[in-house]
């Protein structure tokens, strides 16, 4: 299963991932997640890219396609892989087309996952991470159990750099700009599919699950 997720932040895509790393054993590679550990481990790197990333805006194609390059020649990429936030642009696109055609993969889907934009905006400026659990929840959305388990365990909910008001609203133009033209690229390409993002995270699993055939 070689598959790509497509959908504007805060639709879910990330967590939907997960999900089908967990339960089919494929890795799920984030472009954004490396880059978010890039700036934790303090490298050159992720010194490189702080700053276009807390203003919600993409970092260079260079960059990324190095980062997918790199995570694709790992053994565990070998039976599939869950692409997670890659691609972003055309140009993007266009190179991990090249690329899975020079190692003999192609893409098999490219899977949308559709949300409201008014919903994002709730999702993504309620965002916290249990810094004990690793757990995403949402302020608005969680249940008081859920949060009091982090909290309960000593955890902090840490809210993520770009996960505030300005950077969420240029991430959205960026990705209505950018990335939303990938969706009649893919559509051309007969590889799009779309799920309904909304609603709760097993059931947009369930739809996942069933638009992948899998
Ligand atoms: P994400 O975790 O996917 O929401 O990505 C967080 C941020 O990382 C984005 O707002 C961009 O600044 C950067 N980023 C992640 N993936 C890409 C990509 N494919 N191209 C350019 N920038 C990216």
């Amino acid at each position: 299963m070689r598959i790509i997720l497509l959908g504007a932040p805060g639709s879910g895509k990330g967590t939907q991932a997960e999900k089908l790393m967990e339960d089919y054993n494929l890795p799920q590679i984030s472009t954004g997640m490396l880059l978010r550990e890039a700036i934790d481990q303090g490298t050159e790197l992720g010194k490189k890219v702080q700053e276009i990333m807390a203003a919600g805006n993409l970092v260079s194609d260079q960059i990324v396609l190095d980062l997918i390059r790199e995570s694709l020649q790992q053994p565990d990429s070998a039976n599939g892989f869950v692409l997670d936030g890659y691609p972003r642009n055309i140009n993007q696109a266009q190179s991990l087309e090249d690329l899975l055609n020079s190692i003999n993969k192609p893409l098999g889907s490219a899977l949308l996952v559709d949300v409201d934009s008014e919903i994002l905006i709730k999702r993504l400026s309620g965002r916290r991470t249990c810094s004990i659990t690793g757990k995403t929840l949402n302020v608005y959305f969680s249940s008081e159990d859920e949060i009091n388990e982090c909290i309960d365990s000593g955890g902090e909910l840490i809210q993520r750099e770009d996960d505030n008001v300005e950077s969420i609203t240029n991430r959205i133009n960026v990705y209505k700009e950018q990335t939303e033209p990938l969706i009649d690229f893919y559509k051309h390409k007969n590889l799009l599919k779309v799920i309904d993002g909304e609603g709760k995270i097993t059931d947009v699993y369930d739809r996942v699950i069933k638009t992948l055939e899998l």
